[in-house]
């Protein structure tokens, strides 16, 4: 149902029952409401985790390659109709941040330090997006790759102080957030968490019906809740996903998910908060993987496609696509003389059959890593035939003795064995993290002129707030103001930083 067909007064007792609830002054709710709820019904926020800059414009040329088409974000780029900016993405305690700080910013207007959820260092829990949203009526979802209670969907959803508390995160989701899809079964299943709780019952009781199999997510079933669980922690690489029948058999892909969420949640009368998250982009770049990365920057893409169709056909939805951070900045290098290599590189990342998960299941298999093992391992999963002495690093790291980087960033058996095969398939990291870049977006649909050019991600918040008629504040801290509390401020695991 399009905006247009409810009722200004309709609209009103939503936006102002919602306001109500959040404490503000009701005249000034009503006018706001008044004022703006025309423009913007539903909003859909994605995020290709860790997406540099060099990923989309890799991705094109890939996409051309292994599916004979442009990606659809490209296409879009060049739409008159879709608006294109950047985002700086710098956090309260550094120039570069991680996806909790990020996401917090889009999900509260306010910088926090890396690592937390919507919390100031002060302790002040700040009102997360998703709860401003439900209480003007919207119904809300997050989908990503990733298990459902890390950063990025968090971000919209949660205050916590600690990223890493994925269990509690769980909890946390209940009665805010109606349609959940993603990994991280863990964090919800009795027999894998600590206290025992079983979360997925607890959902149960409280109508969300759980899904757990691809077949559920495509098929006609399509209930008002839904916990749709389909890994125990983060989903599958796209590449590894493609290749292996069972998997394909049981996880539904991005794309799927993204669908079978807007038509849960178009059906809600005053519209809906969607964040569809490509969150493994990330992991495959900490990771130095390439094939890894493309294949999930393609599974986001095919995502691109099924909202932009929606946008088109419901025009009060407002689309954002956008990136979190970028991370180890790949870029395909002139390979060859007169840079004519650089293609047939780019092919040879196509060949690949597996994420360098998958070699490290191989080495893992096959006990002490030797250089013989590895040759075998990396020429199975890759294709590309390393020489000798290539593979005698890698062997040497896999073993645990000490990589011979000079970049120290690259100084870990992922960030050799990504500089070793960048001698092959061309494409070049600067590190291992996160990064300090500006980050792409793109809008289309109503609203969308609020996201041209260069703008800060918190204002992100206020924007999206603005567009849908609601008017509130969070409170925020300066960095100078922060300063004081660094000492004290929680550390985050080394493990969710990959
Ligand atoms: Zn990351």
């Amino acid at each position: 149902m399009a905006s247009s067909d409810l009722s200004r007064r309709e609209l009103l007792q939503a936006g102002v029952a919602a306001l109500a609830g959040s404490g503000l002054l009701l005249r000034e709710a009503s006018a706001q409401v008044r004022r703006r709820a025309s423009q913007v019904k539903s909003i859909i926020f994605m995020v290709s985790d860790g997406m540099s800059l060099g990923v989309p414009s890799m991705a094109e040329p890939f996409s051309q390659m292994v599916r004979g088409r442009s990606t659809n974000w490209f296409r879009l780029l060049q739409d008159p109709e879709a608006v294109t900016g950047l985002f700086e993405t710098r956090s309260l305690d550094s120039l570069v941040t991680d996806s909790s700080a990020a996401s917090s910013a889009w999900g509260s207007g306010s910088r926090v330090f890396n690592g937390a959820l919507n919390v100031l260092p002060d302790g002040t829990n700040l009102t997360p997006l998703a709860h401003v949203m439900r209480r003007a009526g919207r119904k809300i979802g997050l989908v990503t790759t990733t298990t459902i209670t890390h950063a990025t969907p968090a971000g919209f959803a949660v205050a916590h102080p600690r990223r890493d508390d994925e269990h509690i995160i769980a909890e946390l989701y209940l009665d805010v957030v109606d349609v959940l899809m993603g990994g991280g079964r863990r964090f919800f299943d009795p027999q894998q968490r600590s206290d025992r709780r079983d979360l997925i019952a607890e959902y149960q009781r409280k109508g969300y019906v759980f899904w757990e199999r691809r077949e559920q997510v495509r098929g006609r079933e399509r209930p008002e809740k839904v916990l749709g669980l389909f890994y125990s922690g983060h989903v599958p690489y796209t590449i590894d996903h493609r290749n292996d029948p069972k998997l394909w058999e049981t996880v539904p892909t991005l794309a799927e998910m993204t669908r079978t969420a807007l038509e849960i949640l178009s059906r809600s009368r005053h519209g809906f908060l969607l964040q569809i998250e490509g969150g493994r982009v990330d992991h495959a770049a900490h990771a130095n993987d390439a094939a890894a990365l493309l294949w999930d920057q393609l599974a986001f893409d095919d995502a691109i496609a099924v909202a932009v169709d929606f946008v088109r056909r419901h025009p009060d939805t407002l689309l954002v696509i956008t990136s979190d951070h970028g991370n180890s900045n790949p870029g395909l290098n002139g390979m060859g003389e007169e840079y004519r290599d650089s293609a047939k590189c780019l092919e040879r990342v196509a060949q690949a059959k597996g994420s360098y998960g998958a070699i490290q299941q191989l080495l893992r298999d096959a006990g002490t890593p030797t250089a013989n093992k590895v040759r075998e391992a990396v020429r199975e999963v890759t294709g590309i035939e390393i020489t000798p002495e290539e593979a005698e690093v890698i062997a040497s790291v896999a073993q645990g003795k000490p990589a011979p980087a000079l970049n120290r960033a690259h100084a870990n058996l992922t960030g050799v064995l990504g500089e070793i095969l960048s001698n092959y398939n061309g494409i070049a990291w600067i590190g291992t993290q996160h990064t300090g870049d500006w980050t792409l977006v793109t809008a289309l649909g109503a609203g969308k002129e609020m996201f041209a050019g260069i703008r800060p991600h918190k204002e992100a918040f206020y924007q999206m707030l603005n567009l849908v008629g609601i008017s509130f504040r969070n409170p925020e801290m300066t960095p100078e103001q922060a300063k004081r509390y660094l000492a004290r401020a929680p550390r985050v695991q080394k493990v969710h930083w990959v």
